[in-house]
């Protein structure tokens, strides 16, 4: 038993040295992608759940491959671009290029509301935060109401006290601030009410177990009387079928997204989508 104990452990810490080594791979080749703009932005819609026509907004998402380690899935890399502190840089690079994209789709005539932009809790500590979001919308001539930032509900739970001047800063610049991954985090109806957010985005975990739980089909509804009582709207995300969209149409939720209206797709492939949807 003794001697399994040893082997046991020297696999772990094996396993624990094969983890580190990755690690800091990821960050060297990361910092290398960050310099030769390898990263880009892929965009899913957001469509009404009332008329799946109406493309009412697109999610921004990171996708990076690398030559060297191939593709690594943002889940993965953002964990790394955290630890590092990569993320500011990062974060300001998809801000600046979510900014550039939307001013391009604008500037050829075509109407998208917004675009909702991932932020980490990292990125939150930063307090040049506010003005570099309010350069890149200058310098893009958009007005603020064009940017949603999406802050997952647990970030915003441990970061409650020290980032509400931030989150406050940001809100009065005319953002608006999504709350991803709604439902996870065991937030209180009382502590959303007193945050400035726009937007509860319900998790994938309850749309996807709508019609095997029905709990989960209670929070949905509890969730979105509770969000337009306080004049927020609703967003499901990761939508599948169209019986989850029905259920999610007749019980008041405002948006929609998910892979039965489209997988995340290149900013060409999006604008694509954009010339042929009929005008909000
Ligand atoms: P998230 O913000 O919750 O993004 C939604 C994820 O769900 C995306 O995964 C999207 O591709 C996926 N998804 C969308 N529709 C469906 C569906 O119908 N079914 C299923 N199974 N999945 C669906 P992705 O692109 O791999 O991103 C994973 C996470 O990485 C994101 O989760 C977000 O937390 C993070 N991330 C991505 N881009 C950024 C970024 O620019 N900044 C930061 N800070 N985080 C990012
Ligand atoms: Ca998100
Ligand atoms: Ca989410
Ligand atoms: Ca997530």
């Amino acid at each position: 038993a003794k001697q399994q104990g040893r082997e046991g452990l020297a696999i772990y810490e094996n396993h624990l040295e094969r983890r580190a080594t990755y690690r800091s791979q990821v960050e060297t080749r990361m910092r290398l992608a960050l310099e030769q703009g390898a990263f880009e932005l892929h965009y899913q819609p957001l469509v009404r759940t009332q008329d799946t026509n109406r493309i009412a907004g697109a999610e921004a998402l990171l996708r990076w491959h690398d030559k060297e380690l191939g593709t690594i899935p943002p889940d993965e890399f953002i964990d790394v671009a955290e630890e590092t502190g990569l993320i500011v840089p990062l974060g300001d690079w998809v801000l600046e290029q979510a900014c550039r994209d939307l001013a391009a789709w604008r500037a050829e005539g075509l109407h998208i509301p917004r675009v909702s932009v991932n932020v980490s809790g990292h990125q939150l500590l930063d307090d040049r935060l506010p003005r570099t979001l309010a350069q890149a919308l200058k310098r893009h001539g958009l007005p603020p109401t064009a940017i949603e930032l999406e802050i997952t509900e647990t970030t915003l739970m441990e970061r409650e006290k020290g980032s509400l001047p931030l989150l406050q800063q940001l809100r009065d610049l005319g953002v608006g601030i999504a709350v991803d991954d709604f439902g996870t985090g065991y937030s209180s109806l009382s502590k959303i009410k007193h945050l400035p957010v726009t937007v509860l985005k319900i998790d994938r975990s309850f749309i996807q177990d709508i019609f095997t739980d029905d709990n989960d089909k209670a929070i949905i509804i509890a969730i979105v009387a509770m969000a337009h009582q306080l004049q927020l709207r609703t967003v499901a995300e990761g939508v599948e079928t169209p019986e989850q969209l029905a259920f999610l149409r007749d019980n008041g939720c405002d948006l929609s997204q998910g892979y039965l209206h489209s997988r995340p797709c290149s900013a060409t492939a999006l604008r694509d989508l954009l010339r042929a949807a009929p005008r909000d």
